[in-house]
């Protein structure tokens, strides 16, 4: 009798799986179009200096909403893409719009755009950014690109190479989701960034939790000595921003400060939060 029942638990799941399969099949499909169509969207987030709130660059993040699927998120699409093997034309599309964004914002300001851990393994993802960065004439120094631990440590020297050749340019790197990847300490010496940004699952916590604060303390601490520019993701709220100020984390990101918004917002939000600089450039 228990065999039977097993058997069929087997059937059950390879139908969920066959379905699961289809409907991934249905999402590759609609993206590929979304990315053809040029419908896959980017907004941005606000970076801010703890001290005073002042924007210093906005985080892109790809955006998509699917005329019958509706809003997916890009914790589903980019690793799909990934997947099936056209990341490279996702994330040029991304970038292409992103840079035209920062382009309208004032000089001083950077722009943040994620890495995918496959771009990490392919050689040519130098070039591509380069180029892309050439053909909408953004300043490759204003570029920041933010990649995780796990990605770097996934295929070492193909990623080394790609950052030295990056940083020759003056492109900055930063490690997204610090703390939560597989590496050692050891191992990052081996790799030269130029910032940090401490995961949220630690931040969120910091007013609650003693040993996430001490985490935060530690990780703040570390990167002073090391050099490194440090900022606190997912700031929700005024507590969490004192917490991170008392500690001495010199900048900051998260819902207290903006949420993603559209290239169009990104004027009103700079207008609102960079008065003086609005002011010199009218
Ligand atoms: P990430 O790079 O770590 O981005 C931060 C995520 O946290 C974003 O989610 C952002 O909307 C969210 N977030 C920011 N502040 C807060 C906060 O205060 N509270 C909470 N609860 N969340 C906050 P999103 O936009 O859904 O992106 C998810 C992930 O998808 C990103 O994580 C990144 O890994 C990936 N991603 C997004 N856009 C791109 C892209 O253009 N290219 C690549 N390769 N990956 C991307
Ligand atoms: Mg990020
Ligand atoms: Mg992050
Ligand atoms: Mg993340």
């Amino acid at each position: 009798r228990s065999k039977r029942r097993g058997r069929g638990q087997i059937t059950v799941y390879s139908r969920e799986i066959a379905q699961e399969m289809k409907q991934a099949t249905q999402l590759e499909q609609a993206l590929r179009t979304a990315v053809i169509a040029d419908a896959v969207d980017v907004h941005f987030q606000p970076i801010v200096r703890l001290g005073d709130g002042a924007v210093l660059g906005f985080e892109a993040l790809a955006r998509w909403i699917d005329p019958d699927l509706g809003f997916v998120s890009p914790s589903v699409f980019v690793p799909l893409a990934e997947e099936r093997g056209f990341i490279d034309a996702l994330s040029e599309t991304l970038l292409r719009k992103a840079a035209e964004a920062a382009l309208s914002w004032p000089s001083d300001l950077f722009l943040s755009f994620n890495l995918s851990s496959a771009q990490l393994m392919d050689p040519g993802t130098a070039d591509a950014i380069l180029s892309t960065l050439a053909r909408v004439d953004l300043d490759p120094r204003r570029l920041e690109l933010e990649i995780t631990e796990t990605a770097v440590m996934t295929s070492a020297d193909t990623a080394h190479r790609i950052i030295t050749d990056l940083r020759a340019k003056g492109v900055k790197i930063a490690l997204d989701d610090f703390g939560t990847g597989q590496s050692s300490l050891g191992r990052l010496r081996d790799f030269t960034f130029d910032k940090v940004k401490i995961d949220r699952a630690f931040v969120s916590r910091i007013t609650t939790d003693r040993a996430s604060e001490h985490i935060v303390k530690a990780i703040i601490a570390m990167c002073e000595g090391l050099d490194l520019q440090v900022v606190a993701e997912g700031i929700e709220e005024y507590a969490d921003a004192e917490k991170l100020k008392a500690l001495g984390c010199p900048m900051g990101q998260g819902y207290y400060y903006g949420k993603p918004m559209t290239g169009a917002a990104t004027h009103r939000y700079l207008q609102e939060h960079r008065p003086a600089l609005m002011v010199e450039g009218a």
